[in-house]
């Protein structure tokens, strides 16, 4: 066992505080790993506020997390020493399970094990990347290609793959037309990647604000939510919308911009539920979807794709000491676009 520096919420109101906390011996299948960066999640902030449920405080948060392997079990195949290595939202599940056997742990039906608040498979609770170093079962860490920004790999694990696994799975390509709902850290990925894959991106944001960046992230239209005429001139336009917006929006306005069988997928995660007319269903024959980061092969598969196009998050570097006012800052839509904590600094 090793005492490791990190960073955690005491409670549901009071501000992350600097602390040590313990991680497990390498085991034969383990890797440990030096943590370099970690960034920050909106899941991150719903998480140590308690807009989910219960939290066993005090809880190290953080699920996007890069670092270099400093130490191997004996097994280990996948990962040798000083491989720059990354860990998102899972680091475990139970490998028996359809969905496990199906290549999608992430569903695990018996519970994808989270990279924090978790109890793990040896009855511990999971503590996050917010921390100097962290142990994970080798077939749980992911290989980051040396041509990703370093400093800048690390919002992949979580906002890159999120917004890549519906991306993908609903076909976003040339020829269709899909909206980005919320133009955050998933979002701005979700612009990106869209826009990769060959697809005719439209942002859908609060306000024109962030329009520039938008254009320079790829999209081919941006679009304020705060104006009526957005909704009346984009009904019945879209094949596919993502929303990534992490508090309620109006579903049926929404969803009224989809065409003939477009699909609105949900990755954003309010803590209330959201009502939504059925009737709004019928019309255009569209679909209502969520969607849940991604399995462990697609996530390398993301890592590879935004390797070949060149894509990385555009990031504020940050030290621990800003965490606090980084998640202020991410609670008023003020991020540009992913905030990543230094954890050297938790030295
Ligand atoms: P974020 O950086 O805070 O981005 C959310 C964006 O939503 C904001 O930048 C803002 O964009 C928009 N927004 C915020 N409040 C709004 C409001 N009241 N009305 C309308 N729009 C609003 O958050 P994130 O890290 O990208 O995460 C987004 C959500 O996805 C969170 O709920 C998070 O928990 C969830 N999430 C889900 C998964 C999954 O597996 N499904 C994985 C990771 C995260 P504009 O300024 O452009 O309007
Ligand atoms: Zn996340």
């Amino acid at each position: 066992m090793k005492n490791v520096k990190a960073y955690a919420a005491p409670s549901a109101t009071e501000p992350l505080i600097p602390t040590t906390i313990v991680r497990r011996d390498v085991g034969p299948k383990d890797v440990l790993i030096e943590i370099a960066y970690a960034g920050i999640c909106h899941s991150d902030i719903h998480t140590v506020r308690g807009d989910w449920g219960p939290v066993p405080y005090p809880l190290t948060v953080g699920h996007e997390i890069v670092g270099v392997v400093t130490e191997i079990g004996s097994d280990v195949t996948l990962h040798q020493l000083g491989d720059r290595v990354g860990v998102g939202c899972m680091v475990n599940s139970c490998r028996e399970c359809a969905n496990c056997l199906a290549g999608a742990e992430q569903y695990c039906l018996n519970g994808n094990t989270g990279t924090y608040g978790i109890v793990d498979r040896d009855g511990t609770i999971t503590q996050g990347g917010y921390s100097t170093h962290i142990v994970v079962t080798e077939d749980f860490v992911l290989h980051v290609p040396e041509s990703i920004p370093y400093e800048a790999a690390a919002p992949l694990l979580c906002a890159g793959i999120t917004t890549y696994s519906p991306l993908a799975h609903w076909n976003a390509g040339p020829g269709k037309k899909i909206a980005v709902v919320g133009m955050g850290g998933l979002g701005h990925m979700a612009v990106k990647i869209a826009h990769a894959m060959g697809a005719e991106v439209t942002v859908l944001s609060q306000t024109l604000s962030k329009k520039d960046d938008g254009l320079r992230f790829g999209a081919d239209h941006y679009y304020a939510t705060s104006d009526p005429a957005t909704f009346e001139n984009l009904a019945n336009t879209f094949d596919l919308i993502v929303n990534t917006v992490s508090a309620p929006i109006d579903l049926d306005a929404h969803l009224a911009l989809l065409a003939l069988d477009g699909t609105m997928v949900n990755v954003g995660a309010p803590a209330e539920p959201l009502p939504l007319h059925i009737f709004t269903l019928f019309g255009n024959r569209r679909s209502f979807a969520g969607s849940g980061i991604g399995s462990i092969r697609e996530t390398q598969e993301m890592l590879v794709f935004c390797a070949k196009h060149g894509i990385a998050p555009d990031i504020e570097l940050i030290s621990a000491d800003a965490i606090n006012d980084a998640y202020e800052r991410v609670l008023k839509s003020d991020v540009r676009y992913r905030f990543v904590i230094v954890t050297t600094t938790f030295a």
